[in-house]
C-alpha cells in the first residue's frame, strides 16, 4: 500500500485564487501542496487581461506563469492530479486525488472554479476542437478567413466572442435565447453595434449540430428560422453559455450551497460550513464579481484562515500529547 502523504493545507487548483492561496500559505511556513490537473485556470485561457492591477495589458497566460514563479520560489509542491474525493477523518480530511495519491491535510482550500455550460446536444462532446469550442478568446484566430462562426450566449463573454470573431470569420451569429441583451456592459454593447458582420439571432437556440466524424462541425440547426433558413452552415461554434460552480468536492464534503447561486457558500474569512474546509475565487458566494483580482485576493484570506485552523489544530494535538505523557518524576 503507498504511503499517505500529510500535509497542513492542501489547496485544490491550479488558478488564480490557488497560486496567491499557495504564496501566502508558504509563507506562513506551513507545509502546502497544490493540486490540480491543469496550469492557470481561466485567467491562462482568457486572452488578454487589461485589468489585472500593476500589470496592464498582460496576456493571461504570462500573468499565471508569474502567479506561479512567485509560489515555486517558496518551493511549495505542486501534484498535477485533480482531487478525486475528500472525506472527514478525525481532525484531518483525507484526499485522494486522480492518479491515487491519498493526501492527509488539516485544512483544505478549494478553488477549483466553475464549469464552463454545455449545450448537451448529441456529438458535442465529440466535435469539441473539430468545430465545437467553449473559449472565443483561445480559438477565435482558428477561424480566420472562415466563412462563418456562430457564438452561443447573451452575456459578456458571448458579445466579446461575437465581436473578436468578426474579426476573422467573414460573417458571425451570434445566437441568443431571449429577445433582448440586457446582461453585457453597455461599452461591449456598442461595439457590438457597430460590428457589421455580426448577425444577432433573438429568441433562437441550436437544436442540433449536424457534421461528420471526419469532418466536425459543418453547421447547425436552429429552433426559429432565420432568413428563410433553419439550418447555418457555419465552420465554428463557440458556446458561451455561462459556468457553473464544480461541486463534486463541495457536495461529498456536504458544504452549505447558496440557493440563489448554486456556488459555495463562504463568509468573510472565507470560511465554508465545515470546519477546516476553505473555498476562494470564482467557486464562491463570496463576491458577485467573478475576476483575477478578487479570486487571488480570496485566494490569501483564505490561506490565513487555514493557517489558523492549523495552528489551532496543532495546539490541540500538543495539549493531547502533553496531557497524556507519563508524569516525570522529580527529585532523587
Ligand atoms: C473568456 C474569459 C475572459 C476573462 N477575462 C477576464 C479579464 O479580462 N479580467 C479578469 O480579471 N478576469 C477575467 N476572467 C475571469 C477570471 O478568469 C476568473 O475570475 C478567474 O480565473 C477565477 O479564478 P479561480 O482560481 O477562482 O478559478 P479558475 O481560474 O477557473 O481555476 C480553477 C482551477 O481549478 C482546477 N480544477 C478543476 N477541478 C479540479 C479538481 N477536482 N481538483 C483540482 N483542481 C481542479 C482547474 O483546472 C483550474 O486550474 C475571464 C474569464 C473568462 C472565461
Amino acid at each position: 500500500m503507498s504511503e499517505i502523504k500529510q500535509v497542513d493545507v492542501l489547496i485544490g487548483g491550479q488558478g488564480a485564487a490557488a497560486f496567491a492561496a499557495g504564496l501566502y500559505s508558504s509563507r506562513y511556513q506551513v507545509n502546502t501542496l497544490i493540486a490540480g490537473e491543469q496550469f492557470g485556470g481561466e485567467t491562462a485561457t482568457g486572452g488578454m487581461i487589461e485589468n489585472y492591477p500593476g500589470q496592464p495589458d498582460m496576456d493571461g497566460f504570462d500573468l499565471m506563469m508569474k502567479f506561479k514563479e512567485q509560489v515555486d520560489k517558496l518551493e511549495t509542491p505542486t501534484a498535477y492530479s485533480n482531487l478525486k474525493s475528500a472525506t472527514k477523518n478525525g481532525d484531518v480530511f483525507r484526499v485522494v486525488l486522480d492518479d491515487g495519491t491519498e493526501i492527509d491535510a488539516i485544512s483544505v482550500i478549494l478553488a477549483v472554479g466553475r464549469e464552463r455550460r454545455k449545450l448537451m446536444l448529441p456529438n458535442e462532446e465529440k466535435w469539441t476542437g473539430n468545430g465545437v469550442s467553449y473559449c472565443s478568446t483561445c480559438d477565435a484566430p482558428l477561424y480566420r478567413n472562415k466563412a462563418a462562426a456562430a457564438v452561443v450566449g447573451g452575456g459578456n463573454a458571448a458579445v466579446e466572442g461575437a465581436v473578436l470573431l468578426a474579426k476573422y470569420a467573414a460573417d458571425v451569429y451570434l445566437i441568443y435565447r431571449r429577445g433582448e441583451l440586457t446582461r453585457p456592459e453597455p461599452i461591449l454593447l456598442k461595439v457590438l453595434e457597430q460590428t457589421k458582420n455580426v448577425h444577432v439571432l433573438f429568441n433562437t437556440e441550436v437544436s442540433e449540430l449536424l457534421g461528420s466524424d471526419e469532418a466536425g462541425l459543418t453547421g447547425i440547426g436552429l429552433s426559429k428560422p432565420w432568413e428563410g433558413q433553419d439550418e447555418l452552415t457555419i465552420d465554428g461554434l463557440f458556446v458561451e453559455a455561462g459556468a457553473d460552480p464544480r461541486l463534486e468536492i463541495p457536495n461529498q464534503l456536504g458544504l452549505e450551497i447558496n440557493p440563489n447561486t448554486g456556488e459555495v457558500h463562504v463568509d468573510k474569512g472565507l470560511h465554508t460550513s465545515v470546519e477546516g474546509i476553505y473555498a476562494a475565487g470564482d467557486l464562491t458566494d463570496g463576491t458577485e464579481l467573478k475576476q483575477t483580482v478578487t479570486a487571488a485576493a480570496q485566494g490569501a484570506i483564505a490561506a490565513l484562515s487555514a493557517y489558523q485552523h492549523v495552528m489551532e489544530v496543532k495546539s490541540g494535538w500538543q495539549e493531547e500529547a502533553e496531557a497524556s505523557a507519563p508524569a516525570s518524576v522529580s527529585g532523587d
